[in-house]
Protein backbone atom coordinates (compact mmCIF):
# COMPACT_ATOMS: atom_id res chain seq x y z
CA UNK A 1 0.00 0.00 0.00
CA UNK A 2 2.03 2.83 -1.24
CA UNK A 3 -0.46 4.90 -2.19
CA UNK A 4 -2.07 7.76 -0.58
CA UNK A 5 -4.55 9.97 -1.92
CA UNK A 6 -4.09 13.58 -0.67
CA UNK A 7 -7.68 14.10 0.50
CA UNK A 8 -8.91 16.58 2.70
CA UNK A 9 -10.13 15.14 6.36
CA UNK A 10 -13.40 16.12 7.34
CA UNK A 11 -13.97 16.88 10.82
CA UNK A 12 -16.43 15.50 13.41
CA UNK A 13 -18.62 18.11 15.19
CA UNK A 14 -18.61 17.79 19.50
CA UNK A 15 -21.39 15.82 19.29
CA UNK A 16 -20.67 13.43 17.00
CA UNK A 17 -17.22 12.78 18.94
CA UNK A 18 -19.77 12.07 21.48
CA UNK A 19 -21.17 9.10 20.36
CA UNK A 20 -17.93 8.02 19.10
CA UNK A 21 -16.85 7.79 22.71
CA UNK A 22 -19.59 5.78 23.38
CA UNK A 23 -18.69 3.13 20.59
CA UNK A 24 -14.91 3.46 21.60
CA UNK A 25 -16.13 2.91 25.34
CA UNK A 26 -17.94 -0.44 24.39
CA UNK A 27 -14.46 -1.43 22.89
CA UNK A 28 -12.22 -0.39 25.42
CA UNK A 29 -14.50 -2.38 28.40
CA UNK A 30 -14.72 -5.52 25.75
CA UNK A 31 -11.36 -5.23 26.06
CA UNK A 32 -10.69 -5.01 29.33
CA UNK A 33 -13.18 -7.91 30.27
CA UNK A 34 -11.48 -9.77 27.69
CA UNK A 35 -7.75 -9.52 29.22
CA UNK A 36 -9.28 -10.71 32.61
CA UNK A 37 -10.55 -13.12 31.19
CA UNK A 38 -8.19 -14.68 28.94
CA UNK A 39 -6.39 -17.89 30.90
CA UNK A 40 -4.40 -21.04 29.32
CA UNK A 41 -6.71 -23.96 27.79
CA UNK A 42 -9.53 -21.37 26.42
CA UNK A 43 -10.10 -21.68 22.52
CA UNK A 44 -10.06 -18.51 20.74
CA UNK A 45 -13.86 -18.85 20.11
CA UNK A 46 -14.80 -18.52 23.40
CA UNK A 47 -13.39 -15.67 23.84
CA UNK A 48 -15.42 -14.47 20.98
CA UNK A 49 -17.99 -15.91 22.66
CA UNK A 50 -17.51 -13.69 25.56
CA UNK A 51 -16.90 -10.27 23.14
CA UNK A 52 -19.89 -10.49 21.46
CA UNK A 53 -22.70 -11.58 24.24
CA UNK A 54 -20.54 -8.32 26.00
CA UNK A 55 -20.81 -6.26 22.95
CA UNK A 56 -24.63 -6.68 22.43
CA UNK A 57 -25.39 -6.47 25.96
CA UNK A 58 -23.68 -3.00 26.26
CA UNK A 59 -26.55 -1.56 23.67
CA UNK A 60 -23.96 -2.17 20.59
CA UNK A 61 -23.35 -4.30 17.89
CA UNK A 62 -19.65 -6.08 16.45
CA UNK A 63 -18.41 -4.76 13.44
CA UNK A 64 -16.06 -7.35 12.68
CA UNK A 65 -18.97 -9.93 12.88
CA UNK A 66 -19.69 -10.50 8.68
CA UNK A 67 -17.27 -7.72 7.86
CA UNK A 68 -16.32 -8.79 4.32
CA UNK A 69 -17.33 -12.62 5.73
CA UNK A 70 -15.55 -12.42 8.70
CA UNK A 71 -16.85 -14.74 11.08
CA UNK A 72 -15.50 -13.33 14.38
CA UNK A 73 -16.87 -10.68 16.73
CA UNK A 74 -12.72 -10.21 17.42
CA UNK A 75 -9.92 -11.13 15.58
CA UNK A 76 -7.12 -13.46 17.84
CA UNK A 77 -3.81 -12.93 17.06
CA UNK A 78 -1.47 -15.59 18.37
CA UNK A 79 1.93 -15.35 18.24
CA UNK A 80 3.64 -15.30 14.82
CA UNK A 81 0.19 -14.32 13.44
CA UNK A 82 0.33 -10.42 13.03
CA UNK A 83 -3.37 -8.96 12.73
CA UNK A 84 -6.99 -10.89 11.08
CA UNK A 85 -6.42 -14.13 13.51
CA UNK A 86 -10.19 -15.62 13.23
CA UNK A 87 -11.11 -17.26 16.31
CA UNK A 88 -12.07 -21.15 16.19
CA UNK A 89 -10.84 -24.46 18.48
CA UNK A 90 -7.33 -23.33 18.74
CA UNK A 91 -6.42 -23.46 22.89
CA UNK A 92 -3.97 -20.69 24.07
CA UNK A 93 -1.00 -21.82 25.71
CA UNK A 94 0.62 -20.41 29.14
CA UNK A 95 3.40 -17.59 27.68
CA UNK A 96 1.24 -17.48 24.31
CA UNK A 97 1.17 -13.52 23.12
CA UNK A 98 -2.40 -12.95 22.00
CA UNK A 99 -3.29 -9.57 19.88
CA UNK A 100 -6.71 -9.16 20.45
CA UNK A 101 -8.33 -6.73 17.94
CA UNK A 102 -12.23 -5.05 18.42
CA UNK A 103 -14.78 -3.32 16.90
CA UNK A 104 -18.44 -2.05 17.95
CA UNK A 105 -21.04 0.22 16.28
CA UNK A 106 -23.34 2.20 18.64
CA UNK A 107 -25.98 4.59 16.68
CA UNK A 108 -24.03 4.28 13.73
CA UNK A 109 -20.76 5.29 14.87
CA UNK A 110 -17.68 2.63 15.49
CA UNK A 111 -14.84 2.42 17.15
CA UNK A 112 -11.81 0.32 16.93
CA UNK A 113 -8.88 -0.86 19.22
CA UNK A 114 -6.43 -3.60 20.07
CA UNK A 115 -4.51 -4.59 22.88
CA UNK A 116 -1.58 -7.27 22.94
CA UNK A 117 -0.63 -9.46 26.31
CA UNK A 118 0.78 -12.83 27.50
CA UNK A 119 -1.85 -15.66 28.04
CA UNK A 120 -1.40 -16.98 31.79
CA UNK A 121 0.11 -13.54 32.96
CA UNK A 122 3.62 -11.17 32.13
CA UNK A 123 5.57 -13.83 34.62
CA UNK A 124 5.04 -16.53 31.44
CA UNK A 125 6.47 -14.62 28.85
CA UNK A 126 9.77 -14.76 27.05
CA UNK A 127 11.87 -11.42 27.83
CA UNK A 128 11.87 -10.72 24.22
CA UNK A 129 8.09 -10.99 23.98
CA UNK A 130 7.24 -9.05 26.66
CA UNK A 131 10.06 -6.36 25.53
CA UNK A 132 8.01 -6.42 21.73
CA UNK A 133 5.10 -5.92 23.41
CA UNK A 134 6.11 -2.76 25.28
CA UNK A 135 7.72 -1.32 22.01
CA UNK A 136 4.60 -1.37 20.30
CA UNK A 137 2.72 -0.07 22.64
CA UNK A 138 5.08 2.97 23.23
CA UNK A 139 5.29 3.57 19.42
CA UNK A 140 1.09 3.17 19.93
CA UNK A 141 1.41 6.35 21.96
CA UNK A 142 4.06 8.21 20.33
CA UNK A 143 1.95 7.95 17.62
CA UNK A 144 -0.91 9.37 18.98
CA UNK A 145 1.06 12.33 20.40
CA UNK A 146 1.69 13.52 17.29
CA UNK A 147 -1.67 13.71 16.04
CA UNK A 148 -1.78 17.31 16.05
CA UNK A 149 -4.20 19.85 14.69
CA UNK A 150 -2.60 22.12 11.90
CA UNK A 151 0.12 19.19 11.25
CA UNK A 152 0.45 16.94 8.93
CA UNK A 153 -1.04 13.80 9.38
CA UNK A 154 1.94 11.41 8.56
CA UNK A 155 4.03 12.92 11.14
CA UNK A 156 2.17 9.96 12.95
CA UNK A 157 3.68 6.99 11.24
CA UNK A 158 7.42 8.83 11.63
CA UNK A 159 6.61 9.23 15.27
CA UNK A 160 5.80 5.67 15.52
CA UNK A 161 8.85 4.39 13.65
CA UNK A 162 11.46 7.17 15.65
CA UNK A 163 9.75 5.41 18.39
CA UNK A 164 10.85 2.04 17.93
CA UNK A 165 14.01 2.73 16.37
CA UNK A 166 14.68 4.14 20.14
CA UNK A 167 13.05 0.53 21.28
CA UNK A 168 15.91 -1.04 18.79
CA UNK A 169 18.80 0.77 21.05
CA UNK A 170 17.30 0.22 24.77
CA UNK A 171 16.13 -2.89 23.96
CA UNK A 172 19.14 -3.85 21.69
CA UNK A 173 17.48 -6.11 18.95
CA UNK A 174 15.87 -5.27 15.68
CA UNK A 175 12.62 -4.64 15.23
CA UNK A 176 9.99 -4.83 12.08
CA UNK A 177 7.66 -2.61 11.04
CA UNK A 178 4.85 -3.57 9.29
CA UNK A 179 4.10 -1.93 6.42
CA UNK A 180 1.46 -3.84 4.40
CA UNK A 181 -1.57 -2.86 7.12
CA UNK A 182 -2.14 0.82 7.80
CA UNK A 183 -4.21 2.68 10.46
CA UNK A 184 -7.04 4.64 8.97
CA UNK A 185 -9.74 7.31 9.52
CA UNK A 186 -13.55 5.87 11.34
CA UNK A 187 -16.45 7.29 11.55
CA UNK A 188 -19.72 5.98 10.17
CA UNK A 189 -17.87 3.41 8.73
CA UNK A 190 -14.53 1.10 10.70
CA UNK A 191 -12.31 1.63 7.56
CA UNK A 192 -12.56 5.37 6.16
CA UNK A 193 -10.00 7.39 3.94
CA UNK A 194 -7.35 8.41 4.82
CA UNK A 195 -4.82 5.61 5.43
CA UNK A 196 -2.39 6.32 8.55
CA UNK A 197 1.03 5.04 7.82
CA UNK A 198 3.28 3.30 10.53
CA UNK A 199 6.21 4.68 9.54
CA UNK A 200 7.81 7.91 7.42
CA UNK A 201 7.21 8.00 4.40
CA UNK A 202 7.79 10.82 1.63
CA UNK A 203 3.99 11.77 1.53
CA UNK A 204 2.95 14.49 4.73
CA UNK A 205 -0.79 13.27 4.23
CA UNK A 206 -3.58 15.56 4.91
CA UNK A 207 -3.52 18.48 7.38
CA UNK A 208 -5.25 17.22 10.72
CA UNK A 209 -8.12 19.27 11.27
CA UNK A 210 -10.29 19.94 14.34
CA UNK A 211 -12.07 17.25 14.74
CA UNK A 212 -10.33 13.98 13.02
CA UNK A 213 -11.08 10.88 14.00
CA UNK A 214 -8.20 7.90 13.61
CA UNK A 215 -7.19 4.39 14.24
CA UNK A 216 -3.64 4.14 14.81
CA UNK A 217 -2.42 1.29 14.83
CA UNK A 218 1.13 -0.30 14.96
CA UNK A 219 1.88 -3.63 14.11
CA UNK A 220 5.69 -4.79 15.21
CA UNK A 221 7.28 -8.05 14.89
CA UNK A 222 10.62 -10.09 16.42
CA UNK A 223 11.92 -10.27 12.80
CA UNK A 224 11.25 -9.21 9.23
CA UNK A 225 8.15 -7.41 8.60
CA UNK A 226 7.52 -9.71 5.56
CA UNK A 227 4.28 -11.63 5.81
CA UNK A 228 1.51 -13.56 3.82
CA UNK A 229 -2.41 -14.19 4.41
CA UNK A 230 -3.12 -18.20 5.03
CA UNK A 231 -5.49 -20.28 3.00
CA UNK A 232 -8.12 -19.06 5.43
CA UNK A 233 -8.10 -16.08 3.48
CA UNK A 234 -7.71 -13.72 6.58
CA UNK A 235 -4.57 -14.31 9.15
CA UNK A 236 -1.95 -12.29 8.09
CA UNK A 237 1.60 -14.47 10.00
CA UNK A 238 5.32 -13.36 9.67
CA UNK A 239 7.07 -15.48 7.12
CA UNK A 240 9.88 -15.73 9.41
CA UNK A 241 7.53 -16.92 12.40
CA UNK A 242 8.96 -14.16 14.51
CA UNK A 243 6.61 -13.28 16.67
CA UNK A 244 4.28 -10.04 16.23
CA UNK A 245 2.31 -7.82 18.19
CA UNK A 246 -0.51 -5.34 17.29
CA UNK A 247 -2.13 -2.56 19.98
CA UNK A 248 -4.57 0.45 18.41
CA UNK A 249 -6.99 2.73 19.53
CA UNK A 250 -9.49 5.31 17.94
CA UNK A 251 -8.22 8.74 18.48
CA UNK A 252 -9.86 12.00 18.05
CA UNK A 253 -7.73 15.17 17.96
CA UNK A 254 -9.62 18.48 18.49
CA UNK A 255 -7.99 22.04 18.39
CA UNK A 256 -7.72 21.82 22.60
CA UNK A 257 -5.85 18.64 22.24
CA UNK A 258 -6.50 14.59 22.35
CA UNK A 259 -9.27 12.65 23.33
CA UNK A 260 -8.16 8.63 23.16
CA UNK A 261 -11.64 7.06 22.21
CA UNK A 262 -11.09 3.55 23.07
CA UNK A 263 -9.17 4.09 26.51
CA UNK A 264 -11.55 3.73 29.27
CA UNK A 265 -9.84 7.19 31.02
CA UNK A 266 -9.66 8.82 27.72
CA UNK A 267 -6.03 8.21 27.43
CA UNK A 268 -5.73 11.06 30.49
CA UNK A 269 -2.71 9.12 31.96
CA UNK A 270 -1.01 8.23 28.61
CA UNK A 271 -1.51 11.68 26.73
CA UNK A 272 -0.01 13.22 29.99
CA UNK A 273 3.02 11.08 30.07
CA UNK A 274 3.94 11.53 26.18
CA UNK A 275 3.46 15.22 26.80
CA UNK A 276 0.40 15.92 24.78
CA UNK A 277 -2.73 17.88 26.04
CA UNK A 278 -5.74 15.73 27.33
CA UNK A 279 -8.46 17.24 25.94
CA UNK A 280 -12.41 15.30 26.73
CA UNK A 281 -15.84 16.62 25.42
CA UNK A 282 -18.17 16.43 28.15
MG1 LIG B 1 -8.75 -2.89 14.78
MG1 LIG C 1 -8.28 -0.59 12.72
Amino acid sequence: MGFFRRERIEGKSPEQLRLMRAAGLVVGRTLAMLAESTAPGMTTKELDTLAEDFIRSSGALPSFLGYHGFTGTICTSVNEEIVHGIPGTRVLDEGDLISIDCGAIVDGWHGDAAISFIVGGAETGRPEDLQLIDATETSLYAGIAALQVGRPLFDVGAAVEDSISDSVRAHDREYGIVEDYVGHGIGTAMHMDPQVPNYRCREKGPTVVDGTTVAIEPMITLGDQANEVLSDDWTVVTLDKSRACHWEHTVAATKDGLWILTALDGGERKIAEVGARFAPLH
